[in-house]
């Protein structure tokens, strides 16, 4: 049996709806469910990994600054924004699919909690 699809794998399969904002051969991007910000874009690669712990030497990650930048510039984000990876348990991961998450429309508090 090959393992089940992640969340995010169901998206860009167009398996469960989304609002996606960009897509290239890397990576794919759609508006987040529960945004804490403005703008809240989830950048996922296509490739299922699990998340930094996991990276590979290659592969589809490598794309997801390139990405952040042009979907940043697309949504207007002149005035900054903020790019969070969230690793494991303490670092508040809850989908085992590497995504950066684009912050923006807003000043955004520092530290975060
Ligand atoms: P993380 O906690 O860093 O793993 O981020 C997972 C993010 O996925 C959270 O911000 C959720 O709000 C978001 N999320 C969960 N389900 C969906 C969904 N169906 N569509 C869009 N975003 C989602």
């Amino acid at each position: 049996m090959p393992p089940m699809a992640t969340l995010f794998t169901r998206i860009i399969n167009r398996e469960i709806p989304a609002e996606i904002v960009y897509e290239d051969d890397h990576v794919v991007a759609f508006r987040d469910i529960d945004p804490k910000a403005p703008t809240h874009i989830l950048i996922v690669p296509r490739q299922e990994i699990p998340g930094v712990a996991e990276l590979p030497d290659s592969g589809d990650h490598l794309h997801l600054l390139n990405a952040a930048k042009k979907i940043a510039e697309q949504e207007g984000l002149t005035n900054g924004y903020r790019l969070v990876i969230n690793q494991g348990n303490d670092g508040g991961q809850t989908v085992p699919h590497l995504h950066v998450h684009l912050l923006g429309g807003r000043s955004l508090s520092w530290p975060p909690g």
